[in-house]
């Protein structure tokens, strides 16, 4: 009889693919909850311009939107954005550029 031998106990691998908790967020438009990470941040920066926060970073109020077109049309279209900032408009620039971003995003499917 052998006994067991115990060898080299494997390493416990972290799980690579194992998720924990994932904060969530609101898209203005259509109102699907998403990780935060599938949808895209638009800031009311402190010197009241509103923008596209790429990296989710910038400080000031933030609203989100999915990455869809549809999401972006309604909400530039229906004022989420006003609504959401508790502004009465756009800056125009900056509206300017949210359409401009909007016009790159993929259709609805
Ligand atoms: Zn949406």
């Amino acid at each position: 009889m052998v006994a067991p031998t115990p060898g080299k106990a494997p390493k416990k691998a972290k799980r690579p693919g194992k998720v924990r908790h994932v904060p969530e967020r609101t898209c203005v438009a259509c109102r699907t909850t998403k990780p935060k990470r599938e949808l895209l941040r638009v800031v009311r920066t402190p010197q009241g311009r509103v923008e596209l926060d790429a990296g989710g970073k910038k400080s000031g109020r933030g609203a989100y939107l999915c990455a869809k077109y549809s999401c972006w049309d309604l909400a530039l279209k229906k004022q989420r954005l006003e609504h959401e900032f508790e502004l009465p408009a756009l800056p125009a620039e900056d509206r300017e550029a949210l359409l401009a971003f909007m016009a790159t995003l993929p259709p609805d499917t």
